[in-house]
């Protein structure tokens, strides 16, 4: 500071030196003093030099000061530089900081000390329906109608989160959201949002089968024991006593085949997709297929001969590539449902064909029942039956077509189902061309 004060004291030196020197007639102070008043004029006018530039402190423009305000242009310069830096450094973390709230799978919204909404990434957006910058400084209650939210916001305290059905998305299913506040800062609140509708639904799924499976266990069980209490305590003759113990193997078998489909489910969830490794030979197995359904046929009528008219084309793929086993399993499960499904004197035609892609086409079709419209996107659902009782009479337990999509997508395919009411049903199960050899 005290050096811009410089040039006052080189002007009275320099007015001094001349007046004294070149000037004989000039009195020395005087000279000093003109020289001082030269001074003060060069500094207010360097002075307001500064002023301007600091109004715009680009670099450029210092070389327009001189001397020692060129010294403290450059210094100050230097410290606004530095500030810059540090503010720029600062907004960065604070970019990073929100980016890296954005990426976060929950909603998070930061409410202002009455509730309004300061801030929200476009989770919480879309959790609820809400829009940026549109519904800033908005108070939530107004915007998240919930009233088990409303009464929750009004609580003090809120060490448990809520959930809370929103309307949802625009293709109409509901949405469960599961919303937590915690305090922050001078009386400001957090709000996460976490969309919990996968966990409501496998909850519920899971209580449903377990309470499915109750129930198909129960039954059977029940029938057991009464035949048990009835073997106990009536005297029966021989004859009696065999066809109780027909009946009660019936029944255990039922049970058999409802667990061994339980644990094929639970083995096809928990094990890997079957590798490409192993190929599989088409012909022997629809011949096996073939003569497994003749079987079929023939029992369900309690004939000697099979009661449909079973055509199996010749295969137009001989080999594919995946699990034996499963896919035994999948076909079998199509064609005995055709078989139990159609009354005597149906068709049931099975064929083999290649896509014009190059995968395969397992077919089945019958000239069964049929299968309304409606019921078609839940046949392969767990338990799932259109005809209860002629599913139970048959063997069925309501499994079948569950295993087979499970075993059809673990293979990379599909299962299509076309059906009319009256006029049959087609079930096909689809294998892409890297699959097939
Ligand atoms: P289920 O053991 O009861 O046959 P599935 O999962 O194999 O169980 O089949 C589910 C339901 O789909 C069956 O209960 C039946 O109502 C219906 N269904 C399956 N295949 C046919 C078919 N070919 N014709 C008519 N209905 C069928």
């Amino acid at each position: 500071m005290w050096s811009a004060l410089f040039p006052l004291g080189w002007g009275a030196l320099v007015g001094a030196l001349i007046s004294r020197f070149a000037h004989p007639v000039l009195n020395v102070w005087l000279g000093a003093f003109a020289g001082l008043l030269l001074g003060v004029l060069w500094c207010v006018w360097q002075g307001a030099r500064f002023e301007l530039w600091l109004k715009q402190p680009f670099a450029q423009s210092l070389t327009r000061l001189r001397g020692p305000w060129r010294e403290l242009g450059e210094r100050a310069y230097r410290q606004l530089r530095l500030r810059e830096q540090q503010a720029s450094a600062q907004e960065q973390r604070l970019q990073d900081f929100l980016s890296a709230i954005q990426a976060s799978p929950n909603g998070v919204v930061l409410l202002d000390d009455e509730g309004k909404i300061e801030w929200m990434n476009q989770t919480a957006c879309d959790h609820l329906g809400l829009q940026m910058p549109r519904d800033l400084q908005q108070h939530i209650v107004h915007l998240v109608r919930a009233p088990a939210f409303t009464k929750y916001f009004a609580q003090d305290q809120h060490d448990q989160e809520i959930q809370i059905d929103t309307p949802g998305t625009s293709w109409g299913q509901s949405r469960h959201l599961s919303m937590h506040l915690h305090h922050y800062g001078q009386g400001k609140e957090l709000m996460l949002t976490r969309d919990v509708t996968a966990l409501v639904l496998a909850d519920a799924m899971r209580r449903d089968f377990v309470a499915n499976v109750s129930h198909e266990i129960r039954t059977p069980l029940t029938v057991l024991a009464g035949f048990v209490e009835t073997l106990q305590s009536l005297p029966l003759d021989a004859a009696e006593t065999a066809r109780y113990l027909e009946l009660m193997s019936v029944q255990a078998s039922r049970m058999q085949t409802l667990v061994a489909d339980l644990l094929t489910l639970s083995q096809l969830e928990g094990s890997p997709a079957p590798s490409a490794q192993e190929l599989v030979e088409l012909v022997p197995m629809l011949q096996q297929l073939e003569s497994d359904a003749q079987s079929l046929s023939a029992v369900q009528a309690h004939k000697d001969v099979p009661v449909h008219r079973l055509v199996f084309e010749v295969p137009q793929v001989q080999h594919v590539q995946g699990s034996r086993h499963e896919l035994f399993s999948a076909f079998s499960n199509l064609v005995s449902n055709a078989v139990r499904y159609t009354p005597e004197g149906g068709v049931i035609r099975v064929s083999v064909r290649l896509t014009p892609e190059g995968g395969m086409n397992f077919s089945v079709q019958d000239t069964g029942p049929g299968i309304a419209p409606e019921h078609l996107p839940r046949l392969s659902e767990r338990f799932y039956r259109v005809d209860r009782s002629r599913s139970r009479e048959t063997g069925g337990t309501g499994l079948g077509l569950a295993i087979t999509k499970h075993v059809i997508q673990r293979h990379g395919g599909s299962l299509n189902i076309e059906s009319q009411l009256g006029k049959g049903s087609t079930f096909s199960l689809y294998l892409p061309v890297s699959r097939v050899r």
